[in-house]
């Protein structure tokens, strides 16, 4: 899987989670997501923080901790 494919798959996880993507790009996500564990993985980790989230007001969780959990997670990725 070529890296480049990846840091698009990881760009739109966002905009797939937000609902703010087409069928078609859905479909070869998730197709990308079968396919490759790393991206999975950064798949389910940020579909969990925004559960997290959405179940706490959004002034208890700091953008700044939501940021350095993202980077924890590609730095283990890469
Ligand atoms: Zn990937």
């Amino acid at each position: 899987m070529s890296k480049r494919t990846c840091d698009q798959a990881v760009e739109k996880i966002y905009y797939f989670l937000d609902g703010e993507i087409t069928w078609y790009r859905r479909l070869r996500i998730n197709w990308h997501l079968r396919s490759c564990p790393p991206c999975e993985g950064a798949f389910q980790f940020e579909s969990k923080l925004r559960s997290v989230v959405r179940e706490k007001s959004a002034e208890e969780i700091p953008d700044e901790l939501i940021e350095r959990l993202r980077r924890v997670l590609r730095d283990e990725t890469n």
